[in-house]
Formats: structure tokens, C-alpha cells, sequence
């Protein structure tokens, strides 16, 4: 079965950390133990998520080999915890990301469900989770310059010896003219869902609080958990 999931794009600012949150409570609300990581160790994103003060215990002292992954984990409502990365640069500049192999095995092991929210771009960081999940979840707006450095992705999932689930279509228009299972098939991937550009999604970072959370009846919200469903098979 698979149950580790890596969220993973081409392009920064597609949607990749409001995927991993909102995937990651809907199935917690369907009543499945979920982790989520900022597997994204230079931009951490996860933390806004939960009350952490400087000096809180963060994936990067895991990493560094000064923590466990349990000192590292932060709750962040029913049934679902956070594995946030440090904020400094400092703090990232002695992370290896090797150590997140470890990390996922342990997480695995206790959870249902684990999400990796992985950093965009091309460098050894990104790539490792892909190898290390059993699936990736492709994230992509509809804008040509996202899908193009999507098919980057496919290909280094493909290298580091990954699974390719299928696209995430984020932020999609009703009026938009490009066919939204087009985009998928150029990439030669399946269309997994797609989530409608709707404000409650900024609304939600601003209040700290994940969008199925925040506006549960709004369109992107019942997009996530629709999504939820179709990638797992949790309703
Ligand atoms: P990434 O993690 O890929 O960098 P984020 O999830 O942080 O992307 O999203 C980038 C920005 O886009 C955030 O301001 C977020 O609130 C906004 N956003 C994400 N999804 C939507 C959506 N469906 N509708 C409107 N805004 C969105
Ligand atoms: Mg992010």
C-alpha cells in the first residue's frame, strides 16, 4: 500500500505546501494518523502551521543528527502532526538531507499517511525525497511556465528510481482555454484533480489554519478532500 506521498513541483509558489496540508487533514479527518514534513529544508513552509519559538526542535536538529524525530514532531490538530524545518539559514546550512531516509522510515512506521512537502527546483535535496516516497504527487498551475518545469520533475522522479501518481492541477480558472487533462497528457501523467483558485486559500496561511479547516464548504476545500479520496481511496 502506499502511504508515503511526496508533493513535489518544478516551479516554486504552485501550491505544493497548501497540498500537503490540506491532503494531509482531510484524510486525518477521515480518521487516518497523517504526518506532514517540510521535506523543503531552505524554505520551510510547514511552521506556520504550529507555534514554534526559536529555540523549538525542528527537523533540522533531527538531520543534524541532535534530536529525534519524536522531540521534532508538533501536533496540529486530531489525529494529524507536523515535522516543521528550522527557519535560519544558519540551521539549514548543517542539515544533509541523507538523513531524511531515516526520518521517513520512522514516520512510516507510525503513521497512516505521511506527506512530504518537497522543495521546488532540481538540486539533491528535492530529489532525494522523490526516491524516498512511494508515490509523487505532481503540483503545477495551468500557466505554460509551471507545466514546462513540471516535466523536470517526471524526469527526476523517474532517475531517482520514484512512482509518478499523477498531476495536481492548483489555482485552475473557469475560464482558463488550455484543457486541463491536455496539460496532463503532454506531461504523460494521469489528472488526479484539479483545485480552483479561491482566496480562502491565502485567507487560511494568514489565520495559521489548513483551508478544509477554514472554509470547509468553499470550492478549493471540497477539491482537496475529493482529492484526498482519489489519491488514497479514503472517503
Ligand atoms: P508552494 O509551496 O508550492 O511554494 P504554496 O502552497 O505556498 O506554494 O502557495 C503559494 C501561494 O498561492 C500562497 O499564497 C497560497 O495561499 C496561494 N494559493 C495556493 N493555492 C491556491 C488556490 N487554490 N487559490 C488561491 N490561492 C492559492
Ligand atoms: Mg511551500
Amino acid at each position: 500500500q502506499e502511504t508515503v506521498y511526496a508533493i513535489a513541483s518544478g516551479k516554486g509558489g504552485v501550491g505544493k505546501t497548501t497540498t500537503t496540508v490540506n491532503l494531509g487533514t482531510a484524510l486525518a479527518e477521515a480518521g487516518k494518523r497523517v504526518a506532514v514534513v517540510d521535506a523543503d529544508l531552505g524554505m520551510a513552509n510547514l511552521g506556520g502551521f504550529v507555534s514554534l519559538s526559536p529555540d523549538s526542535t525542528t527537523l533540522h536538529d533531527v538531520l543534524a543528527g541532535d534530536a529525534s524525530v519524536d522531540d521534532a514532531t508538533y501536533r496540529l490538530a486530531e489525529n494529524i502532526v507536523a515535522v516543521p524545518s528550522g527557519t535560519s539559514l544558519d540551521d539549514y546550512a548543517e542539515t544533509s538531507p541523507e538523513g531524511l531516509r531515516e526520518v521517513v522510515a520512522d514516520l512510516r512506521s507510525r503513521f497512516d499517511y505521511v506527506f512530504l512537502d518537497v522543495g521546488a527546483g532540481v538540486s539533491h535535496e528535492t530529489v532525494l525525497p522523490l526516491g524516498l516516497a512511494d508515490s509523487v504527487v505532481l503540483v503545477s498551475t495551468p500557466e505554460p511556465a509551471a507545466v514546462h518545469d513540471t516535466k523536470k520533475t517526471v524526469e527526476l522522479t523517474d532517475r531517482s528510481g520514484g512512482a509518478v501518481a499523477g498531476l495536481v492541477l492548483t489555482r485552475t480558472r473557469p475560464d482558463s482555454d488550455i484543457s486541463h487533462t491536455e496539460i496532463a497528457d503532454r506531461l504523460e501523467v494521469s489528472l488526479l484533480g484539479t483545485i480552483p483558485e479561491d482566496p480562502a486559500a491565502r485567507d487560511s496561511v494568514y489565520a495559521g489554519t489548513p483551508l478544509v479547516v477554514f472554509e470547509p464548504h468553499g470550492p478549493a476545500a471540497v477539491a482537496y478532500r475529493r482529492l484526498a479520496a482519489e489519491l488514497t481511496g479514503v472517503d
